[in-house]
C-alpha cells in the first residue's frame, strides 16, 4: 500500500502507509515509481505479517489441545 503523490514540477513521491516512511521522491516515471515501491522492503509491514502467521499458529495450535 503506497501513497502518490505529484510535485509541482510534474514529478511524483511514494510513500509507505505501513511505515509511513518516503520511498522515493522526485521520481519521473510511474514505472520507476513501481520499481522503487517493489524494492521497498517494510519493517511495519514484515511485522504485521509475522504476528497475523503467529496468531494463525497459535489458533491451530489451540485446536489442537482441545481436541
Ligand atoms: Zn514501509
Amino acid at each position: 500500500m503506497y501513497s502518490r503523490t505529484q510535485n509541482e514540477n510534474g514529478t511524483y513521491n511514494t510513500r509507505c502507509l505501513f511505515c509511513f516512511m518516503t520511498i522515493a521522491s522526485s521520481v519521473e516515471s510511474d514505472g520507476e515509481l513501481g520499481r522503487q515501491e517493489t524494492r521497498h522492503i517494510c519493517p511495519e509491514r514484515a511485522l504485521a505479517e509475522l504476528l497475523e502467521l503467529e496468531k494463525a499458529i497459535d489458533s491451530r495450535t489451540r485446536e489442537t489441545t482441545a481436541a
